[in-house]
């Protein structure tokens, strides 16, 4: 039987040896030995989770630190400390968050984010997520890596983030799946335990390719509707959705945001106009593609302290360390063009910010609605928008749109995002708020 298959992009984040790392972070004299992370320092305390270095010499989840020290003489123990963990969790999924709205904590040290829509293929996300792998050890730790797995659904995202370990960026396609399947192990999947692989193999399949196109009467023969599910999920079907947090899977989204924690050469470059620019672009891109039209737009500024450090410590979270605020307006009419999108949150931004270095960016597309084609055309509209009506306006963003998918996002940009000087504040004509109700929310 042919499952239809899925045309999303999924990707799958794992920290490696996550507790025994993030203890080897916060002490650099544990760096590079054999490190077992204990529930209790205990001889029968269990090891809960053992760093690289350890798992090597032969330390496994699960022995006793008895057990453990037997296998690994000089190894070293800790208790474990959930603080410390949740603590560098939240720094490391609040940079996953800039990626996708669509996103799972899926456990303490895991992530599923749905990228469909926000990047045009699985190589444009490999892309994007080698560059969060480099931000994590930049940022939150140089001695925390993570596995990566790109694909069109949630399990063989997982599949493709265990196959390379630590440190790995795997991708699995419709094109390359069967290469995979080939190769992988029957008990390399999640669902296949060694009772399943017995019987598998009686049967005659010794590979995950064999299952993938075995007759799948004789699965649920032999399995049931766990049989039917695996063989659908070998064939890259769209099974299980990414469960986003706070958000109904089969409604449309409320909203569609955007956030980025502005690292310092935006401020320096003068960029931060260009930044909010490009953030509200990537935000409309994807409203147009889920088809949905916005009746207002939230922008959120975190500013800089004047001189004073960035508090260090893990309990930093993004614009904590600073003034800033939000302000939200609605539009005339529910909108998808990028004219009307990106100058509204210019206008957002100019009510909030002049000119103090920036920390945090986040723009949100709020109160989505779909489509009616009513009452469209009367809206009024001054300077470069008195030519561009309102058909021709989102006519002209799909063109946008339809570029980028092609070229890619940097392909097409507004004037001010390629670069962005005082000697230029006014070329485009996006600064007018006419029909615009600008409301402070905090
Ligand atoms: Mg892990």
């Amino acid at each position: 039987m042919h499952f239809p298959r899925s045309e999303k992009l999924i990707a799958h984040v794992d920290m490696n040896s996550y507790f025994a790392s993030v203890e080897q972070q916060a002490n650099p004299t544990l760096r590079g030995k054999p490190l077992g992370v204990c529930a209790y320092l205990h001889p029968h305390g269990c090891v809960i989770a053992a760093s690289v270095e350890a798992k090597k010499l032969g330390i496994k989840v699960g022995m006793s630190m008895t057990e453990a020290r037997q296998a690994v003489p000089n190894a070293v123990f800790v208790q474990n400390d959930p603080p410390k963990y949740r603590a560098v969790t939240s720094r490391i999924f609040s940079i996953l968050h800039e990626l996708t709205d669509r996103m799972e904590h899926y456990s303490i040290d895991e992530a599923f984010l749905d990228l469909t829509g926000w990047y045009r293929d699985a190589a444009e996300a490999a892309f994007a997520l080698s560059t969060v792998k480099r931000r994590i050890t930049e940022e939150v730790g140089d001695w925390l890596r993570c596995s990566v797995g790109i694909a069109p659904t949630r399990f063989l995202a997982k599949t493709a983030s265990d196959l390379q370990k630590p440190d790995g960026l795997t991708i699995i396609t419709h094109e390359n799946i069967d290469d995979v399947l080939s190769r992988l192990d029957l008990e390399d999947v999640c669902g296949i335990g060694p009772r399943m692989r017995r019987r598998l193999e009686r049967l005659g399949y010794h590979t995950l390719l064999d299952v993938k196109y075995a007759s799948t009467e004789n699965l649920i023969r032999a399995f049931g509707v766990n049989g039917f599910y695996l063989q659908a999920r070998l064939q890259g079907a769209d099974i299980e959705d990414v469960a986003a947090d706070g958000e109904m899977t089969e409604a449309p989204p409320k909203s569609v945001g955007h956030s980025y924690c502005v690292p310092d050469r935006v401020n320096r470059e003068k960029k931060v106009e260009a930044t909010l620019m490009r953030l509200t672009e990537r935000a409309g891109r994807r409203m147009r593609g889920l088809g949905l039209l916005a009746n207002g737009i939230s922008v959120s500024v975190g500013l800089k302290t004047p001189d004073g450090p960035r508090p260090q410590g893990p309990f930093w979270t993004p614009g904590s360390d600073g003034p800033g605020g939000s302000l939200h307006a609605w539009f005339a009419e529910p909108c998808d063009d990028s004219f009307t999108i990106v100058g509204t949150a210019l206008d957002l931004l100019r009510e909030l910010w002049s000119g103090q270095r920036v920390n945090f960016l986040a723009v949100t597309l709020i109160d989505l609605t779909v489509p009616t084609y009513q009452g469209r055309f009367d809206l009024k509209v001054k300077g470069l928008r008195e030519e561009m009506v309102p058909e021709r306006r989102q006519a002209v963003s799909k063109a946008m749109d339809a570029v980028r998918d092609r070229y890619g996002l940097n392909a097409l940009v507004l004037g001010k995002m390629l670069t962005l000087g005082d000697e230029a504040p006014d070329r485009i004509g996006f600064r007018k708020t006419e029909g615009v109700d600008v409301t402070l929310t905090s």
